[in-house]
């Protein structure tokens, strides 16, 4: 029901900031009812993040958010200290459609044990008994009972069965997407994407924040059109960002994105916000923003305006 989401590029932020950042949001959104409240961010100690063992922690609770803040306090094994350079939280609230509300079914839900894509979502993913029933014949094993669950091991699903190894995360969101019918708006985080962000809607609102000392360097993103079908090749081949479509050309600038749900969410951070439209998949990379659309017809999607809230 509500979404919001973090995104710290080359502003040092501890995780015990990060939570804070998360919770504030969240409860900025409270407002809108829910019945559990969730957050991914990046797990581990000072020492296993030096060795590189990554890993992706969700702390989820059933009833308000005070209860998850409760819950995240308790949490013996988490550095509250540990500084990003780099980093992606996301948050939930959740107005349980499918499945009772419960910790399990609390989002961000997962593809695997390890956590290895996570996605928190708003809305109804209609066809999501025959995406399971697909996903259970080639061996994934659900856990909860929600719709949602279906988008996170579709997304794996489509990482597993890549063709080449440099698959960006948007063009696995785009595929995604291209599978799923119903509302949404999603989130999507991943240990194979440390630092990356990739959101997507159709049917439900999703707007992203942007905060920088610098100059934006536009205040139109342009949309990098993607063909399907027989002209598959560009898809599977394209880079991983393409310059025109960068809010920051020179690289090395701090910057924080913030996405939510709700602009009462962001206005706190700044007032500059994009409002996606449906079917943009908006990838975080880098630091750096696209905005992607898979190619319907030439010219009728013009570039995202970077609006000024009053
Ligand atoms: N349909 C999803 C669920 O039941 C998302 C509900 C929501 O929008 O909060 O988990």
């Amino acid at each position: 029901c509500g979404i919001f989401a973090y995104l710290n590029y080359h502003v040092p932020r501890t995780r015990r900031e990060i939570l804070e950042i998360l919770l504030k949001g969240l409860r900025r959104l409270e407002y809108r009812g829910y019945d559990s409240a969730g957050v991914g961010i990046d797990g581990g100690n000072s020492k296993e993040w030096e060795t590189n063992s990554k890993t992706i922690q969700l702390i989820k609770q059933r009833g308000k958010v005070k209860a998850l803040d409760e819950e995240i306090h308790k949490q013996q094994d988490i550095d509250m200290e540990v500084e990003f350079d780099v980093h992606l939280g996301i948050a939930h609230t959740r107005w349980a459609t499918h499945g009772v509300p419960s910790p399990v079914n609390s989002h961000p839900q997962r593809s695997d044990k390890c956590n290895e894509f996570i996605v928190i979502h708003n809305g109804i993913i209609t066809n999501y008994k025959d995406l399971r029933k697909f996903l259970e014949s080639k061996g994934y094993e659900f856990e909860s009972e929600t719709d949602t669950e279906t988008i996170a091991k579709l997304v794996k699903y489509m990482y597993d069965n890549r063709e080449g190894d440099d698959i960006s995360f948007a063009t696995l969101v785009e595929r995604v997407t291209q599978q799923l019918e119903g509302a949404f708006a999603l989130v999507f985080k991943s240990l194979h994407y440390p630092g990356e962000a990739v959101v997507t809607r159709r049917g439900g609102p999703l707007l992203i924040g942007v905060r920088s000392d610098h100059k934006l360097s536009t205040d139109h993103i342009p949309v990098l059109y993607r063909s399907t079908g027989k002209d598959k090749k560009p898809c599977a081949s394209m880079p991983r960002m393409d310059q025109d479509t960068c809010l920051f050309p020179v690289d090395e600038k701090a910057v924080e994105y913030y996405f939510a749900s709700d602009a009462s969410a962001v206005i706190e951070h700044t007032n500059r916000v994009i409002f996606l439209e449906d079917d943009d998949v908006a990838a975080v990379t880098e630091g750096r923003l696209s905005i992607h659309r898979i190619k319907r017809t030439a010219g009728d999607h013009p570039a995202r305006a970077i609006q000024t809230l009053q």
